[in-house]
């Protein structure tokens, strides 16, 4: 057998994830590896703390990025925050939505779901009624950029309607950390992951989450263990909980975090604010020429994502045909719609460093010449 190094394809992602992927933060990836206790390392992780603070605009103590992807972001909040028999409000807008569910159910509690149609943001009217309904909820959990339709949810105003009924949230922020708004202290969100090969433009396979005292004490004063011993906090917290008291708890991905710490001075250079208005700029010319060739978004204008750009495919067009010549042709990947929506959108991602005037014009220029 000869099987030679693997070398991939140089590829455009505007696809709803990963991004394309800063050269900053390949190249800080490629340095020596060192030990995950050694002191140098630990002040990596400490600058990486403070820079997830930035990030989520957050003074949480309970922060730190999970060694593995969103999905495990998502799992390290249901274990740890739900216990079996508790009531969970999950509103479900998409696909993740359906995830949160799962994650409820296996971890023993009980689910309301508040269903909303897919492409629209989650209705607070409706999560004002299952509250009432259900005095006994102890967390609404919910989608804040929805990537399976391009819908943005309001954090702030459910956040609220939950604790008026004094319930914790959690809120999934994969593809919208660093992309849109989002402001975990001044919001009042108790629990919150994200994902670093979106707005982050890092490399897939780790997932910033962040937690504040009040979700810090319901983990505290939980009767059973956490069923994941991976996930569960109070042990991995033995690493990443500062000091100098650091003990072995997993090989953390070391060059991976590089690339994250990486990623996340990006962003600090930039600037948050600065980085949201690039994508709503990159966002509303990509809008104006996909407008301009006829076609259409599927969210209203008021929810849509920057960084999300679902649209219906048009009358005629071959959904795979469209999407392999792109590939094939222009190097170009864009998204397929997923679950109910597979076979009637295109899910256009300006996520991080993808999102630049550049792109804009190749995914333009190229889906024009596709489909004329
Ligand atoms: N939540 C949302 C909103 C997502 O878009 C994704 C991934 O696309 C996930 C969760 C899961 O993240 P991962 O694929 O990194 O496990």
């Amino acid at each position: 057998m000869s099987i030679r190094s693997f070398h991939p394809p140089v590829r455009t992602l505007m696809g709803p994830g990963p991004s394309d992927v800063h050269p900053r933060i390949l190249e800080a990836m490629a340095r020596p590896t060192i030990g995950h206790l050694d002191p140098r390392f630990i002040d990596m992780m400490d600058e990486m703390k403070a820079l997830l603070h930035y990030a989520f605009q957050t003074q949480n103590e309970l922060t730190l990025p999970v060694s593995a992807p969103g999905s495990a972001g998502m799992e390290t909040c249901f274990a740890n925050l739900v216990e079996p028999g508790d009531t969970v409000i999950v509103c479900q807008n998409g696909v993740f939505g359906g995830r949160m569910k799962e994650n409820v159910e296996r971890c023993g509690g009980k689910v309301v779901l508040v269903e909303d149609e897919w492409g629209m943001p989650v209705d607070p009217n409706k999560v004002a009624e299952a509250l009432k309904a259900h005095p006994e909820t102890k967390i609404v959990a919910f989608v804040h950029a929805e990537t399976s339709t391009g819908a943005c949810s309001d954090v702030e105003t459910l956040a609220r309607l939950a604790h008026e009924h004094g319930c914790l949230v959690i809120v999934d922020a994969v593809t919208s950390l660093g992309g849109s708004p989002l402001k975990v202290d001044e919001w009042n969100v108790d629990a919150i992951y994200s994902g670093s090969q979106k707005c982050l433009s890092c490399t897939p396979g780790l997932s910033p989450v962040s937690f504040n005292q009040r979700a810090v004490e319901t983990i505290q004063k939980r009767t059973s263990k956490v069923q994941s011993w991976f996930l569960d906090l109070s042990l991995v917290m033995n690493y990443w909980g500062g000091g100098t008291k650091r003990a072995y708890h997993h090989t953390a991905p070391i060059n991976a975090l590089y690339g994250l710490h990486e990623a996340l001075v990006l962003l600090q250079e930039e600037g948050l604010e600065n980085a949201w208005r690039r994508h709503q700029n990159m966002h509303a010319a990509l809008k104006a020429g996909l407008e301009a060739m006829g076609l259409h978004f599927i969210v209203p204008a008021a929810a849509r994502l920057p960084q999300l750009n679902a649209i219906a495919i048009p009358e005629g067009a071959d959904d795979i045909q469209v999407r392999s010549t792109l590939l094939k042709r222009y190097g170009l990947e864009i998204g397929a719609g997923l679950g109910a929506l597979a076979g009637r959108i295109w899910r256009i991602g300006l996520m991080g460093y993808s999102a630049s005037p550049k792109n804009v014009l190749l995914c333009l220029s190229a889906l024009e010449a596709v489909l004329t």
